[in-house]
């Protein structure tokens, strides 16, 4: 019943200041799907139609296929198939299973312990730092044996840096954070006590994040991972991240994992220095951003299926979190495909998300997809009903990153877009000269995905290509 209030709630949405009811951005929603809900004649097969409804008109729910959670989420004593099902954090990232299979004797001293059971809620992340894998690629000039060399290195660098981190929550008091540490938002620990029995034994994470797995198989063997003859790389590049972690883990009893990083601004900062340092090598650093994490590339004709169970083999190999997306047109009418798409995520991957398009004109009434249109090089919104091109007069929500965005990219200002297969890069502008930081940011707009693939497909994207008046503009991914 809760569910499908949840549902029902988020499918109206909420008013905005003029009353009208429009998609909003948070909280994100997250739907399992399970034995009882999968198919058409189970018992809370309605629930998911209604979940399926409500991803074609406002995105979310996202889901989580229990059957591949229990088959790769082993809690102490769990054997595949039987493990635990639990959600992410934000857009992607998975704590490791409980590994002390009894929710850690309670050392976060939780009012609801239970002892013998898994603890999922509580548990945190240390922090992540990402190694960018198409650096690695170009580093070695392609040669094999130099890029494991320059691998090790790099994933050395990554450790020292991940430490840095680590040390420096070390010997925290409870009191920096009483809500936090010692009125039960994640522990309740004495006052004055340390956080430091938190930080080991796999009760909390740590992230080895990558970027960029796509462009740096696409360097190192001059085809894309999706090809049979690279995608066996590609996975020993997964792999040796992983056994990276394993390492670490062992040595410092802190629980590293391997985390398909969201980028944000890194991505962007990656593909600058990738220029800096290499130039402009034709498909692995001409855009000012590079593929997140094990990604398809954009430019890749892929349909939904394939991509899913392409993704499913790396998102495996991602443990600390990972998303895949498929990017589908307006689907409101057409729910059983929705539901055909779900069934397959259930079969074939762990975490995954149906990137929709659903707005609405004020001035029609229209609820289905905005289009960007081309006029005079400039991109304008236009309601494909009655032809409204007034950005006051129309709500548009896309998704950005895992979560959802609800202003408009801004054309007004010139900024630029680019897509990452259904993630999107938003444009902002920034006056310092410098390449832009957080700080710089003077404020996110949100990009239109087809946009942002129309102008990744052409090639048109740069940070600094549409340069007047002084002010500069960036991509930025979210
Ligand atoms: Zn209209």
């Amino acid at each position: 019943m809760i569910i499908e209030e949840t549902l029902r709630q988020r499918y109206e949405g909420v008013k905005n200041e003029k009353g009208v009811w429009i998609t909003p951005a948070f909280p994100k929603l997250i739907y399992v799907l399970e034995e009882e809900n999968v198919r058409e004649g189970t018992p809370y097969w309605y629930l998911t139609k209604l979940a399926a409804e409500c991803t074609a008109k406002r995105m979310v729910p996202d889901y989580i296929s229990e059957k591949k959670m229990r088959e790769y989420k082993l809690s102490k004593g769990e054997t595949p198939g039987n493990g635990d099902v639990y959600t992410c954090m934000g857009c992607r990232s998975f704590l490791t299973p409980d590994r002390s299979g009894n929710g850690w004797d309670n050392i976060a001293g939780a009012k609801n312990y239970e002892p013998g059971k898994p603890k999922y809620y509580g548990r945190f992340n240390q922090g992540v730092v990402t190694v960018n894998l198409v650096d690695v690629a170009l580093s070695s000039g392609k040669d094999m044996d130099k890029f494991w060399q320059i691998f090790d290195e790099r994933l050395d660098l990554c450790y020292r840096a991940l430490m840095c981190r680590h040390n420096r929550l070390k010997g925290t008091l409870s009191d920096a954070a009483p809500i936090l540490w010692q009125y039960g938002a994640l522990a309740r620990l004495e006052k004055g006590e340390p956080i430091d029995k938190l930080l080991y034994g796999g009760y909390s994470t740590i992230s080895l994040g990558y970027a960029g797995l796509y462009e740096c198989v696409k360097y190192m063997t001059g085809k894309s991972h999706t090809d049979e003859a690279a995608k066996p790389f590609a996975l020993q590049v997964m792999q040796y991240m992983n056994d990276a972690c394993a390492r670490w883990k062992q040595k410092e009893n802190i629980d590293f994992s391997l985390y398909g990083t969201p980028l944000e601004s890194t991505t962007y900062k990656f593909a600058k220095c990738l220029q800096k340092r290499f130039g402009m090598v034709p498909g692995i650093t001409d855009k000012s951003y590079i593929t997140n994490s094990y990604h398809v590339h954009v430019s890749e004709h892929i349909d939904a299926f394939t991509k899913l169970r392409f993704e499913a083999e790396f998102q495996q190999l991602s443990p600390g979190g990972a998303i895949s997306y498929v990017e589908v047109p307006n689907m409101q009418n057409n729910i059983d495909a929705v539901l055909e798409v779900m069934q397959f995520i259930y079969e074939n991957i762990m975490y995954a998300e149906l990137n929709t398009k659903s707005d609405y004109c004020q001035v029609c009434g229209y609820d289905g997809e905005i289009e960007i249109q081309e006029d005079d090089h400039k991109l304008v919104w236009v309601c494909p009903q009655c032809g409204n091109r007034d950005q006051n007069k129309m709500n548009v929500a896309r998704r950005t990153c895992g979560y959802i965005g609800t202003q408009f990219w801004n054309q007004g200002e010139g900024a630029a877009a680019a897509a990452d297969e259904g993630r999107c890069w938003i444009g902002f502008r920034y006056r310092p000269s410098p390449l832009p930081g957080a700080g710089d940011v003077k404020r996110l707009v949100d990009a239109n995905i087809k946009m942002c693939y129309n102008r990744a497909q052409k090639g048109r994207v740069n940070h600094d290509q549409d340069n007047h008046s002084g002010i500069r503009y960036g991509l930025l991914h979210v």
